[in-house]
């Protein structure tokens, strides 16, 4: 048995979907083999139903460690708890799955483009990278072989949870590091005219950039180097990269952060603001109070609270909303409106939480007004208008 805690997966994960409003069927609960051969109305042509569903189900930012996109804060860890922890499985809107999948499209497009063209663009693409985060003040849970909790701990071991990410584009040349995003127009457009960066994407672009300091060069990679005609390397591990950018991938729009950007049928400049770099230390810092509190969440199955009012937009379309969708376990306006969760004053709750390190919500932070960008000049942004 191991001390290293990965997280696991002890549920099966994704079994199938919920049929949509538009169906005979609203609401209904459908394993994926039924949606793919026995479906008289299918809401979505069969074999992209199949594309989605095997892309989920093989997304190897489902199950096996921590990902940076978590701590970073992009999804609400009462829903990945649910699906993680259900032994049962369970169900999503499409809808909710096909966002992820074009996402997933464009990526191995432009992963595959870019590895023929690696020589000249001097980026690796998709590197996948896995860092120990060592906690000396908490002991290590013990788990079965299958990787569950036994509700167990041994004293005498540290806690250690591996903390995992797969960053799109990285030059260790160039010390340049990217990040591929698709968005809705719509999005795209707040990223140009207002300059609008989510603090979540600063966060992950930062943690991307702790985990590449934290890697070590393989001799397979420095082989891979010389095959391509590109110079070594020195040192042991990659080196930081000092510029952070997100590609904005719309479906008219290619906003890139810290760049000069005129949209489409348009002529007037409007620039983008660039990624503020946080220091590893800072990031090491977040990351040990975040890790804390996913691991509870996913490993040691305590359950969190539902995410706060300011994103409470998450919960439009969760398919765990039983305000929402019939027969579904999550209230998220009835817990946010009362004063306990699981038992406890809500206060007192926090105050446990917090005593843990186990719970940062940039939602609890004091927000600074952001005024709409109209502006042409280039500024760079404090970190702390970022997070708080
Ligand atoms: S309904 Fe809201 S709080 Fe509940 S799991 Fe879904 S997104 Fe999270």
């Amino acid at each position: 048995m191991s001390d290293r805690v990965a997280v696991m997966q002890p549920g099966p994960g994704l079994k199938g979907f919920v049929c949509p409003p538009q169906v005979p069927t609203k609401g209904e609960r459908h394993e994926v083999d039924h949606c793919l051969s026995k479906c008289v109305h299918p809401c979505v042509a069969e074999p992209l139903i199949a594309a989605i569903y095997h892309a989920n189900v093989r997304n190897p930012h489902k199950g096996a460690y921590l990902s940076a996109s978590m701590i970073a804060g992009s999804n609400c860890m009462r829903k990945t708890h649910y699906e993680r922890l259900d032994p049962a499985g369970h169900y999503e809107l499409i809808r909710n799955v096909y966002w992820p999948f074009r996402g997933t499209i464009a990526h191995k497009v432009i992963e595959d483009r870019g590895d023929e063209a690696f020589h000249l663009t001097q980026f690796m693409q998709e590197i996948t990278m896995r860092v120990p985060l060592v906690f000396p003040d908490r002991p290590a849970p013990i788990f079965t072989d299958d990787g569950l909790w036994t509700g167990e701990y041994d004293p005498t071991k540290p806690l250690i949870i591996e903390l995992g990410g797969t960053c799109d584009a990285y030059s260790p040349w160039k010390l340049k590091l990217y990040d591929f995003k698709t968005m809705a127009d719509a999005k795209a457009r707040m990223v140009i005219e207002q300059g609008k960066i989510e603090p979540n994407w600063i966060v992950q672009m930062n943690i991307y950039r702790y985990l590449i300091a934290n890697t070590e060069i393989s001799e397979k990679d420095r082989e891979e180097f010389r095959k391509h005609g590109l110079p070594d390397l020195p040192g042991t591990h990659y080196p930081a990269p000092e510029t952070l950018r997100i590609q904005g991938i719309g479906m008219m729009e290619i906003p890139l952060t810290g760049q000069g950007y005129v949209m489409q049928r348009q002529w007037q400049q409007n620039d983008i603001p660039p990624i503020p770099v946080m220091t590893l230390e800072e990031t090491e810092a977040l990351i040990r109070d975040r890790a804390i509190a996913w691991f509870d969440a996913l490993v040691l199955g305590i359950k969190p609270p539902v995410v706060e009012d300011d994103r409470s937009w998450m919960c439009k379309s969760c398919s765990f909303n039983g305000e929402v969708i019939e027969g579904e376990r999550c209230f998220p306006k009835k817990e946010r409106s009362a004063d306990t969760f699981e038992g406890e004053p809500k206060e007192e709750w926090r105050k446990v939480q917090d005593a843990g390190g186990t719970y940062v919500d940039p939602a609890e932070k004091p927000k600074k007004p952001r005024k709409p960008r109209a502006t042409k000049k280039k500024k760079e942004k404090p970190l702390d208008d970022f997070l708080g």
